[in-house]
This record gives structure tokens, C-alpha cells and sequence, in this order.
């Protein structure tokens, strides 16, 4: 029987049995409360709220929702443990804390995963095989520099900064703390972090890990709440970084706020990234990677490739593909192992991707959806794309956040270029094509921070990632990962 809400088109009719993956070995608390120097605190104003399995529309938990209040003590806990432990920490020290971390995280990776996609809605084969895997491959990374920053820049000092306060979207909960908190521990720093309103739950778990490794209280702080908390971060005197992941429009509101400060900072922003289709490309593995660059986790990607530029003599080809793979496209329950597009993180989210199909559509273009069942609860979008949509269609200029594809068509390698590079934003890029000079001039030539050549949306820890123009400011990952945590001055 095929799991409610998958269809595969095949002629035969069959699909894949349901192969959900156990809830039983998870440990979700019906409520939690703040995590400030080392303990769950109940929040001042007493003020929880709901976090919900956006597959089934069923509460999880509740979480403390955290005042200026909370966030002044978050950071007065920080500031005491950097003043204090911590900062007097030898730095090899140190990185035992941030190795203990990661391991114990890749132990309990199986509940972490499946909270992961129970709070977020993406797929379990996504929060498995990418989110924690890769979160714990940040913290083992970060471990290793804590004791060789003096080799790190050479002819150059490093110190940390002091109290780092991170903020960080619900697309990527885990990851995204992990790439944030690992560089900063490691440079010596104290963090007070915030997660994303909606998927605040691996963040709770993460505290758990915190306290399990041993670390000394107030190193590793975390508040939840919504933008009034991440403002009370921003705006407080004690911090000394803020390191923001999220849509550009917070973004720059939080780089106004800080401006005159002397805080420093990074913004990891949205994107509108292209891939480009070339003649000569390998088209059913570029295919594949259009489909895994956009439908898969919903779309839910800041570097998701939601513009498409295929090379005109082979168009035709590539959409026909493209419809007939998104047919096969299993959308449904996000803890089945076989499902490759989950729910939508939210129904504010729903609204602001409904709201783009109908502009779309208004705008004049074709709009095609996998004829896929959705489940009957929850928040679900059917894999689309448009064609017909030019340059100056809003679903091609601004950042959908979700499973719904710009596709356009070219002649010449500069008409693909142009267009790629038309976008206020400059997060990545993809390009698909059998020739190696095409690659090495495409790429010194798209403005974006990362551009992949015949593949999509692969990462490690020892890479930066980071934006041009309105997708941010700053390089998280690798070396420059480090940079963004200390203060560098002459040998
Ligand atoms: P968002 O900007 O709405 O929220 C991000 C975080 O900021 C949340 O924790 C939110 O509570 C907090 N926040 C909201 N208002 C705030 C304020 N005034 N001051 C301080 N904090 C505030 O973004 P989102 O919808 O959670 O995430 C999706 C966005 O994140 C997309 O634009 C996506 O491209 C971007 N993103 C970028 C990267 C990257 O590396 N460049 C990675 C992941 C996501």
C-alpha cells in the first residue's frame, strides 16, 4: 500500500510501502524553559508557547518565551563564564569541551534526527544523512582549531571577541547552531543563542548535550522566543558579535540597529540561486540535481536553486525530464524514509509560497505541479515550476523559500550569465556542463558566494559559505569561520 499522500505515477500503480521511522527512542519534554548558565529556567514573565509538528498540526511542546529580561541574564551568564572559566581556559582545554560536544551528538543522532524533522517537517532522510551529521562534523572540525589559532593567521594574533549573540532560521535548526556556536567556542568566545520560533526543539536537545558535556555554566546560552528576543540580543551593550542567519529584510534591519556600535558582525541572508544548463551537460544527472537543488527539503534552502537557465536546444528535453522526476517525487510524511519533499515549516510560510503561485500565475506564467495527493493535514506544497516568466516576474527576482522552480531559457554562455547575475542577491550557483573551461570561467564570473559545478548543494565544515550583495555579510565554515570570531592584531 502506498503511503498516503505518495503517488507514483507508474504505470503499474505501485508505490512504496510506509517506512516510517520510530518516535519511541525520543525524549521531547512537554514544556521547556530557558537555558541560562547552565540550567532550564523558568522564563520572568512566565510566557510559553507552542511548538507544532507542522506534518500533523499536533503541539509538540511548549517553550519559554524570553524577555529582555531573560536575554540581559543570558548575557551577564556569558559574560561571567568568559570572564571567568572559560576565558581562563588553555585553549587544548577547551577543545576537549567542543569534541565532547560533537560526540556526544553523532551518539544520540538518531533522536536528534527525528526531533529534527517531527519540529521542521523536512524529510528524515534529510535531518539523517545532512543536518546532524554535518552539525556534528562542524563541532569535531571547530574542536581541532581551538589550540592552533596562533598558526590560524600567520604573522597575526588572535583573540576572542567576548559574548557572541547568534541568531539563527528554522530551515536549518541544528546545523545552523552548530555553525555558529563550534567557531565561537573555539575562539574562545561565550555564546547567547536564539533559535527560530518554530523549531526551537533540537536547540532544547542541544542544551541538553551542553550540560551533559560538562561545560562550565554560561558558556553556551539559549533563548527562545521570537523577534523580540532576537532584538533584545541585538540591541544588548554586552554583546560583543552578533552573528545572524536569516531573511534579508531582518537582516538589515538588525545591520541598521547596529550601526555605530562597535559590535562586529556577520548576516547570513536570503538567495535566489541559479543553475545553469548547458547543452553539453549530462542532462538526467543535471536533472537530478535541479530536482535535489529545489524540491528536496521543500525548498527550505538559502542557497536552493530556485532559478533555472537551460541553453535553448536542449530545453525542451530538460523540462519534459524535469515533469516526469517530479511525478516520482514522493511528497508526504517527513518521518517516512522514502519521502523526498516533507511539509512546509509553517502556515505563515504556506501563505507567502501560495501567495507567490497565484503572482506567478497573475504574471503570466505556466504553472505545473506534481500531480501528487497531499495529506489532508498539516502544511504541504506540491512541487512547481513556471515557465513563460521573464526577468522581471517577481517568482524569478524574489526569494519564494519554497518547492517552486523559475525556469527560462538561453542562447549564448553571456545571455546565461547576465540573467544569472540579474538578482539583488548572490548566495550560489549551479552550472551543469561537460566543458571544464566553461566551468572555470562561469564561476570566477557568477557573484555568489558558492558556486557548484555538476552537483548541488554539497557542504563541509572546512569550506566558507557566505553571500555577495543582499544575500550577507561574512563567511561562516572553514578558516574565514574563525576569522568572524576573533579580534586579529600584529605578532
Ligand atoms: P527570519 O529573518 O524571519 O528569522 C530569522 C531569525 O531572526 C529567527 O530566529 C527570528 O525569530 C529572528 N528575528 C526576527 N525578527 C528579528 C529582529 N527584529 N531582530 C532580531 N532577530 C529577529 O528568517 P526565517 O524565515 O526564519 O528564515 C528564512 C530565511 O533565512 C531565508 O531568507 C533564508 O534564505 C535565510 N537563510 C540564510 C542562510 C545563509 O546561510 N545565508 C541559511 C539559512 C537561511
Amino acid at each position: 500500500m502506498a503511503t498516503p499522500g505518495n503517488k507514483l505515477a507508474f504505470d503499474g500503480g505501485w508505490g512504496y510501502d510506509p517506512a516510517p521511522e520510530s518516535t519511541d527512542h525520543i525524549d521531547v519534554k512537554s514544556r521547556y524553559g530557558l537555558f541560562i548558565n547552565g540550567d532550564f529556567v523558568k522564563p520572568e514573565k512566565g510566557k510559553y508557547f507552542d511548538t507544532i509538528n507542522p506534518a500533523t498540526e499536533d503541539k509538540l511542546s511548549r517553550v519559554a518565551e524570553a524577555s529582555a529580561v531573560d536575554v540581559d541574564k543570558a548575557v551577564k551568564a556569558a559574560r561571567a563564564a568568559y570572564r571567568g572559566p572559560w576565558g581562563r581556559m588553555k585553549p587544548a582545554e577547551r577543545s576537549k569541551y567542543i569534541y565532547r560536544i560533537a560526540r556526544i551528538m553523532q551518539e544520540r543522532a538518531c533522536e536528534f534526527s527525528v526531533i529534527e524533522s517531527l519540529d521542521g517537517g523536512k524529510p528524515i532522510r534529510e535531518s539523517r544523512d545532512v543536518d546532524i551529521p554535518l552539525a556534528a562534523a562542524h563541532f569535531f572540525y571547530y574542536a581541532g582549531w581551538a589550540d592552533k589559532l596562533e598558526y590560524a593567521f600567520p604573522g597575526r594574533t588572535a583573540k576572542s571577541l567576548g559574548v557572541a549573540g547568534q541568531i539563527i532560521p528554522w530551515n536549518f535548526p541544528l546545523l545552523m547552531a552548530s555553525w555558529k556556536i563550534a567557531p565561537a567556542l573555539a575562539c574562545g568566545n561565550t555564546v547567547v543563542l536564539k533559535p527560530a520560533e518554530t523549531t526551537p526543539l533540537t536547540a532544547m536537545k542541544l542544551a541538553e548535550v551542553i550540560a551533559d558535556a560538562g561545560l562550565p555554566p554560561g558558556v553556551v546560552n539559549i533563548v527562545t522566543g521570537a523577534g523580540a528576543a532576537g532584538a533584545a540580543i541585538v540591541d544588548h551593550p554586552g554583546v560583543d558579535k552578533v552573528a545572524f542567519t536569516g531573511s534579508t529584510n531582518i537582516g538589515r534591519m538588525i545591520q541598521k540597529s547596529l550601526a555605530g556600535t562597535n559590535k562586529r558582525y556577520t548576516l547570513e541572508l536570503g538567495g535566489k540561486a541559479a543553475n545553469i544548463i548547458f547543452a553539453d551537460a549530462a542532462i538526467d544527472q543535471a536533472v537530478e540535481g535541479i530536482v535535489n537543488g529545489i524540491f528536496f527539503n521543500q525548498g527550505h534552502v538559502c542557497c536552493a536553486g530556485s532559478r533555472l537557465f537551460v541553453q535553448e536546444s536542449v530545453a525542451d528535453e530538460v523540462i519534459a525530464k524535469l515533469k516526469d522526476r517530479m511525478e516520482t517525487l514522493i511528497v508526504g510524511d517527513p518521518l517516512d524514509k522514502n519521502t523526498d519533499v516533507g511539509a512546509i515549516n509553517s502556515t505563515m510560510q504556506l501563505d507567502k509560497i501560495q501567495s507567490y503561485l497565484k503572482i506567478g500565475q497573475a504574471e503570466g506564467g505556466d504553472m505545473h505541479q506534481s500531480s501528487c495527493t497531499l495529506p489532508n493535514k498539516g502544511y504541504w506544497c506540491r512541487p512547481t515550476i513556471f515557465t513563460g516568466v521573464s526577468q522581471s516576474s517577481r517568482v524569478v527576482q524574489e526569494e519564494i523559500f519554497g518547492p517552486v522552480l523559475a525556469i527560462q531559457t538561453f542562447r549564448k554562455y553571456d545571455e546565461a550569465l547576465t540573467k544569472a547575475n540579474n538578482t539583488p542577491y548572490g548566495l550560489s550557483g549551479g552550472i551543469w556542463t561537460d566543458k571544464g573551461s566553461k566551468i572555470f570561467n562561469m564561476t570566477q564570473k557568477i557573484r555568489a558566494g558558492v558556486v557548484w559545478a555538476n552537483t548541488f548543494n554539497k557542504f563541509d565544515p572546512t569550506s566558507p559559505f557566505g553571500g555577495y550583495k543582499e544575500s550577507g555579510v561574512g563567511r561562516e565554515g572553514g578558516l574565514h569561520g574563525l576569522d568572524a570570531y576573533v579580534k586579529l592584531g600584529v605578532k
